[in-house]
């Protein structure tokens, strides 16, 4: 995988700034051969322009670091999670009732576990008011409280442009990793240490979002609001950051054994 994702052509950069605000219609679609999930498909989105940071690639620091063995720690580590909501914790069955939305099965309790447990993000591509929203419904005030940040569409760096239009969204873990107030969330922050890709997991159901740090993306099947869902899927993301934290670099722990959820045959 890593080696497809070293051949993935970076956007040009040569592309000037006149070019970069070329009619968005005139942008081609993110290329369908790569995965998509299904709600990606239906509701296509084209690619955000170089003004919003175009389509990232992992760099090749990144990958070497994720490329080593996986290494057993005696005690679990403290984990930042940075969570999706859309297709992740619910499903929002019509765009025109944003706030309107059926949660995941299980989503209280797994919810109540990961803040406290690990330090916890919510990130959405939705509009920030509509996130807040959300999070207001499946979050209770107390835990609400405990969560680090929550991020929505205003935090991809969007140009003005791209953010009213249907562009797809990359979650750079960068962005997350350089926010000074999520960054002092670290438990050791004192004693020098920080997030980054030994100690971050990203649980969202788009591959794509997460393409930038490709290893620390835990890919969970697409909820579409089935609310006797099969398979009891947070449940096992639950167990699988368990897993994670039981071992000192979450992307090569990811890069050797993705998550893989049990699903009814
Ligand atoms: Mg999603």
């Amino acid at each position: 995988m890593a080696e497809n994702l070293q051949t993935v052509q970076i956007s040009s950069t040569t592309t000037s700034v006149s070019q970069a605000v070329v009619s968005a219609k005139k942008r081609s679609p993110p290329a369908k051969a790569r995965t998509q999930t299904a709600r990606e498909a239906r509701d296509e989105k084209i690619n955000p322009s170089t003004a919003s940071g175009g389509i990232p690639n992992p760099t090749a620091k990144y990958l070497a670091a994720s490329d080593v063995v996986p290494q057993l720690l005696p005690q679990p580590q403290h984990l930042l999670v940075i969570i999706d909501l859309n297709g992740t914790l619910l499903f929002r069955p019509s765009r025109k009732q944003p706030t309107k939305f059926i949660s995941r099965p299980n989503t209280a309790p797994f919810l109540q576990y990961c803040v406290d447990t690990f330090s916890v993000v919510i990130w959405s591509s939705a509009k920030l008011e509509n996130v807040t929203n959300m999070c207001d419904t499946i979050l209770t005030p107390n835990l609400r409280k405990k969560v680090i940040a929550v991020w929505g569409r205003n935090k991809f760096g969007l140009s003005k442009q791209d953010f009213d239009l249907r562009v797809q969204c990359y979650k750079r873990l960068t962005t997350v990793w350089n926010d000074k107030g999520i960054a002092i969330s670290h438990p050791e922050y004192a004693n020098g240490r920080r997030w980054d890709q030994t100690n971050t997991v990203l649980v969202d159901d788009s591959l794509e979002k997460g393409r930038s740090e490709p290893f620390n993306l835990l890919e969970v099947p697409e909820f579409f609001g089935n609310a006797n869902e099969q398979g009891r899927i947070l449940p096992q993301v639950h167990d699988y950051l368990n897993y994670l934290s039981m071992h000192s670099n979450v992307s090569a722990c990811l890069r050797d054994n993705p998550f893989k959820p049990l699903l009814p045959s």
